[in-house]
């Protein structure tokens, strides 16, 4: 394109947003654009792109739950953001081979909003069916499994002004505040900021209203500390590396902390049995991670073995993936503990 124009593109993109835009509306818009013009991977990498041993111990998870819960058929298994479809087509080669009757009585739904990422899923997992939301998903038992999907999903920010609270707003300048009335009711100082996530709380709200009706079980994994803590946590990754949030839109991912204490409250209000938040490096060890990877890497030539024995210690290695990164599980009403949260 020649200069000229490419240059007046950038300029439309940049002032695309209107004067003034809530953030949650700004980061929902310039989520859906990067989603529908990037491969994220190449952007950033996400634990089934480190280790195919993540997506088969979560194969193998799904299935031990459903066993657990009776074996109710038909079922489904739901995926919410599958990204490259990494994730299910390694847990659907581990079912395969260890429960093929789990398999056989399931059905697989992909919930994904970005037409590109379903492209590359249906190249990997060809007999899924799509979904924008879980509402058209089929009414009747399932084991649903999240990865990195919530931290996409928009987030507003109030921060403390005096004795009440303002808005943050995007604007051409850069992030201004409004007063508003709206109130997160939290204890916090002068210039905190609360950060809040609907959409992550309605979704936590409709998993846990079909769990009160049909037998199942919901895990997600993903980044953020175990109690809501007062800060910004907004972050933008492009090429790899940290770009500005309010850079052009679409140019890059942004994501914040999953707050696991409001998700899994919102999940308890509408009638789930929550288990508490455990780090992923104690889940993943729980399920077996080292024993699965040391097993694949005895058949590997030694570069290749220890880049898996490496891409199996970055997810559960503390300072690593291992503990901000956490897994919540939501379950039917008294349903107990499912395999790896037994207990912290
Ligand atoms: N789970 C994958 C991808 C994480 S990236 C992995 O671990 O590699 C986030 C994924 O969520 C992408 O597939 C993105 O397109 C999808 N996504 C983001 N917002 C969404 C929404 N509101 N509804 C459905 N999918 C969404």
């Amino acid at each position: 394109m020649a200069g000229a124009e490419s240059q007046s593109l950038n300029k439309d993109l940049s002032h695309d947003r209107t004067m003034k835009e809530r953030l949650d509306h700004f980061m929902a818009r310039a989520n859906a654009a990067y989603y529908a013009t990037h491969d994220p991977f190449a952007d950033f990498t996400t634990a089934p792109e480190i280790s195919q041993v993540f997506g088969e111990l979560l194969g193998l998870w799904a299935a031990v739950t459903w066993k657990s819960f009776g074996s109710p058929t038909p079922v489904s298994i739901v995926e919410m953001g599958p990204g490259r479809g990494t994730l299910m087509a390694d847990a659907l080669r581990a079912i395969r081979r260890a429960a093929p009757e789990f398999r056989a009585a399931a059905s697989i739904h992909l919930i994904e909003t970005s037409a590109r990422l379903r492209a590359a899923q249906r190249e990997r997992i060809g007999d899924a069916v799509w979904h924008d939301c879980l509402d058209t998903v089929p009414d009747q038992p399932m084991i649903l499994i999240g990865n990195e999907f919530l931290d996409a999903l928009p987030i507003r920010q109030l921060v403390r002004r005096g004795p009440g609270w303002a808005e943050r707003f995007v604007a051409p300048s850069g992030f201004i505040e409004e007063p508003t009335e709206d109130d997160p009711a939290i204890e916090m100082e002068e210039g905190d900021i609360a950060e809040s996530r609907e959409s992550a709380e309605t979704i936590a709200a409709a998993i846990a209203i079909r769990l009160t009706r049909r037998e199942g079980a919901a895990v997600f994994l993903d980044y953020g500390p175990e109690f809501s803590a007062p800060g910004d946590s907004l972050q933008a990754i492009a090429n790899g590396k940290p770009a500005d949030p309010l850079g052009p839109v679409g140019a890059a991912d942004l994501t914040a902390h999953v707050d696991f204490a409001r998700f899994g409250a919102a999940a308890k209000r509408a009638g789930a049995t929550v288990y508490d938040p455990i780090p992923q490096g104690l889940f993943l060890a729980r399920l077996g991670l080292f024993q699965r990877t040391n097993q694949l890497a005895r058949g590997l030539p030694p570069r290749e073995a220890a880049a898996v024995m490496d891409g199996a210690r970055r997810l559960a290695e503390p300072d690593r993936m291992g503990r901000l990164f956490k897994a919540i599980v939501l379950v039917s009403p008294g349903r107990p503990p499912p395999a790896g949260f037994e207990s912290r």
